[in-house]
């Protein structure tokens, strides 16, 4: 059950108390306070978890402060595409903006190794004014006697290397709750050169004390990634589990699941859930082409599979793109053989503008036919000429 109260209502206030002393009436109730800015205006919300059936929706309503009283018994309640609750989940962190209409290219190393490779790394997305990108120190890897990441003591040159590159936002994955706080002292300490998206990566899909964990701060945003062997529906309750803790600042990631089917590619690409993800949720959608490729392969029309993979899901009006480039791939300590180099970048970064470009077109194109009506489709030009291609 969630109470949705009226814009003016203090959380502190004397109208909230009453409420909560209504609910925990009720045995066995807990309760949980949420404040969500919209782009109309900030919603004060109560969660009420635990068997709410006899709490009944009239009494509750009738309470000072409240505007209404919302069943959950809707997919997704927070993070999904309702009749009621249509306005998309739009977030501003450190100056940038997420939503389903924006778009955003985060490139950059699987894994943080030497300060001259990361900067190479961020001097070269500077130089194309690229402010966001992908740094690993905190690596949970298949073999345990792999590379696991520099962790907390690469923090510190880490952030002010870009911060000299005016980055303003990494995507950096933590495997449990202490490197959240780790995150923060370092950025802190360095004086807030630049900003951290914390990535769930594919491992830790249904880690859900770690999903509680990033959802009850809302310092930084969060990028999850698809759970690579559970149902789309699984990851998308694991992002909801991250929203009903309070934080809605989550873009969803797909990143290809694990089926040989997909060979010789790491694991089947399935950016044809792109639009999937955007039409169940208010989420941006983001694309990782290159653990779905999981290689550095050019095909016989010379251009590489990892830009072909990551066009599918650009054109399918993807949000934003995750992407490992290296400096020097044979040198690195994580994932090289799937690394593009810096002298791809360009390439790389004009080819998804044209990607976007055709995107953003096909969109008018749908929204032209869309107000069409059937009798001038019929009358029009477009079919015979798309017969004609
Ligand atoms: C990564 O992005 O570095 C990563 C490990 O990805 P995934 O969790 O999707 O395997
Ligand atoms: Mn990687």
């Amino acid at each position: 059950m969630i109470i949705i109260l009226k814009p003016e209502i203090d959380p502190a206030g004397s109208e909230v108390q009453q409420i909560l002393n209504s609910l925990h009436y009720y045995q066995g109730i807990q309760t949980r306070i949420s404040g969500v800015t919209g782009k109309e205006r900030k919603v004060l919300e109560i969660y009420v978890i635990g068997d709410t059936s006899r709490i009944p929706d009239e009494e509750i309503e009738r309470l000072p402060g409240v505007e209404r009283v919302v069943r959950v018994s809707k997919k997704y309640r927070l993070i999904g595409r309702h009749r009621d609750d249509l306005e998309g989940l739009r977030f501003e962190y450190n100056g940038l903006v997420f939503d389903q209409d924006s778009f955003h290219i985060f490139a950059g190393l699987c894994a943080v190794d030497r300060p001259e490779n990361v900067e190479a790394m961020f001097k070269a997305l500077a130089q194309y004014g690229i402010s966001t990108s992908r740094m690993g120190a905190y690596k949970p890897r298949t073999n345990p006697y792999s590379f696991q990441g520099h962790g907390r003591k690469c923090l510190p040159w880490l952030f002010e290397l870009a911060g000299k590159y005016g980055i303003k936002c990494i995507a950096m994955e933590v495997t449990k709750e202490v490197h959240i706080e780790e995150i923060y002292e370092e950025l802190e300490r360095a004086g807030r050169p630049t900003g951290v998206m914390l990535q769930i990566g594919t491992r830790n899909a249904q880690n859900f004390e770690l999903l509680k964990a990033v959802g009850s701060q809302v310092e930084f945003p969060v990028l999850y990634k698809r759970g690579m062997g559970i149902t789309l529906e699984e990851s998308l309750n694991a992002c909801e589990y991250i929203a009903s803790e309070g934080n809605r600042n989550i873009i969803f990631c797909l990143r290809g699941v694990k089926t040989n089917l997909g060979d010789p590619h790491r694991n089947l690409v399935d950016f044809a859930h792109v639009p999937v993800v955007k039409g169940l949720t208010r989420l941006p959608v983001c694309v990782d082409p290159t653990h779905s490729v999981g290689r550095r392969s050019k095909a016989p029309d010379g251009i590489e599979e990892i830009f072909h993979i990551a066009a599918q899901g650009v054109i399918s009006g993807a949000n934003a793109i995750l992407v490992e480039f290296h400096p020097r791939p044979q040198e690195a300590l994580c994932d090289g053989p799937q690394a593009l180099t810096l002298e791809e970048l360009p390439h790389f970064l004009e080819d998804m503008r044209l990607v976007r470009e055709t995107y953003l077109a096909r969109k008018a194109l749908a929204q032209k036919y869309g107000s069409l009506k059937e009798s001038e489709v019929l009358r029009g030009m477009p079919l015979s000429s798309a017969c004609a291609l």
